[in-house]
């Protein structure tokens, strides 16, 4: 008897397709939610990503810009999920004028079945994750050092590590590994 291929944990597939009912659910869950999901990247602003609102007006315009490299991230991560769902209908005989996710959740036990089918799926739950954790972003720290740009004590970044920002003035500094 064959057992997922998503989840490892010795369930069994559903007939004729590579994942357990429970995996199945979950990629149509992921589907389902995607277009919600990508709204929510593309509207995240510096604000929503622990930045301090008061760049927006700060003296002299946008200094840092209101694109951060945590935002161009976002904006990466949205423009790989709708290229993976894309990639992913096309393998499963899409019409590429069709919207790719009605497509496949039409038609998800064919697409899941279809050669490249499942790692496609893989590869989306995978890109869906990082994306919910980037949306609910990690905590903001509080960093010791004082800015060597301002000199200020502003210096704050995330507790799962990265760069360091200062709430003054906007620089990005990387830690010395
Ligand atoms: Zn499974
Ligand atoms: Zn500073």
């Amino acid at each position: 008897m064959n057992t997922c291929e998503f989840c490892r944990a010795g369930a069994p597939v559903l007939s004729g397709l590579p994942t357990c009912e429970r995996c199945y659910s979950e990629v149509a869950a992921t589907l389902s939610g995607l277009s919600e999901l990508l709204a929510g990247l593309r509207a995240a602003t510096p604000r929503t990503l622990a930045r301090p609102p008061r760049e927006m007006n700060a003296p002299g315009g946008s200094r840092a810009g209101p694109s951060s490299p945590a935002h161009e991230a976002l904006l990466d991560l949205r423009a790989e999920l709708i290229a993976t769902v894309r990639t992913w209908a096309g393998l499963a005989g899409a019409n590429p004028a069709a919207p790719p996710v009605r497509t496949l959740l039409a038609n998800l036990a064919v697409a899941l079945a279809v050669e490249g089918g499942a790692s496609a799926a893989g590869r989306l739950l995978h890109l869906t994750d990082t994306a919910r954790q980037r949306l609910d972003p990690p905590e903001v720290i509080q960093v010791q050092d004082r800015c060597p740009e301002c000199g200020t004590r502003g210096l704050v970044r995330y507790d799962t590590g990265g760069p360091c920002w200062c709430s003054y003035c906007y620089a990005e500094i990387y830690p010395a590994a």
